[in-house]
């Protein structure tokens, strides 16, 4: 999933970007509050990661201004401020959850894991399609009892097109789910992914298909 990660610290920002990288995700990367503003604006995330003390704009008015706009993007607050009140205010004007600096790792991806599991399946942790179990939070797919073996790319356009599966999904949603700024996706990247996926759930009861002109379509044998 494509996230943000707002944060002028190069130290945290490089340490939380580089555990969503891991955990597969396409990280995009902002020092500054105006430009988030900006780029929440033109860019759709699946997540934020969102720093307070920001150069540009404080990190509460890129939040403001994003529920504002009725954007229900899932805010992950990190804070280093510890007073109680700013802690609820930041609640209050819509952030889904917040820690307090220093965390750990560990429970920065934890805390990811969950928001992500609500926002994507509506608590529901596992999709099951055909003969595919999608761990979305654990970012893990089962073939049957065994594991589906898929780069983070390849999970990643599983994961878009699962969980909006027997609808078709443009070509141009899936390059804005799974590109960043620093990491384009070409058209010949997309479609070398797709042949990818298409061949490893040859044998999942679960087709991938090109809807010509429109983009592709998730369907389960087993589908109505
Ligand atoms: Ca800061």
């Amino acid at each position: 999933m494509r996230m943000l990660v707002v944060e002028d610290d190069a130290a945290i920002a490089d340490a939380v970007c580089a555990s969503l990288e891991r955990a597969g995700h396409a990280v995009d990367h902002l020092a500054n509050g105006k430009a988030a503003i900006s780029a929440l604006q033109e860019h759709a995330f699946a997540l934020v990661v969102l720093d307070l003390g920001l150069p540009g704009e404080d990190g509460s008015e890129v939040l403001r201004k994003l529920r504002v706009d009725h954007d229900g993007t899932p805010v992950l607050v990190i804070t280093a401020r510890e007073e109680v009140d700013l802690r609820v205010r930041t609640l209050d004007l819509g952030a889904d959850d917040y820690l307090v600096k220093p965390f750990s790792l560990a429970e920065f991806d934890a805390r990811v894991r969950a928001l992500l599991r609500r926002q994507s399946n509506r608590g529901v942790p596992i999709l099951q399609l055909g003969k595919l179990s999608i761990d979305l939070a654990g970012r893990r797919v089962l073939l049957g009892e065994a594991p589906l073996d898929l780069t983070a790319r390849e999970f990643a356009l599983l994961e878009v097109l699962a969980s909006r599966h027997n609808r078709v999904t443009s070509r141009e949603h899936v390059i804005e789910a799974l590109c960043t700024w620093n990491d384009a996706l070409t058209d010949n990247g997309l479609d070398i992914a797709v042949h990818r996926l298409r061949r490893k759930l040859a044998d999942s009861g679960v087709n991938l298909r090109t809807v010509r002109g429109l983009g592709y379509l998730l369907e389960a044998d087993d589908d109505p």
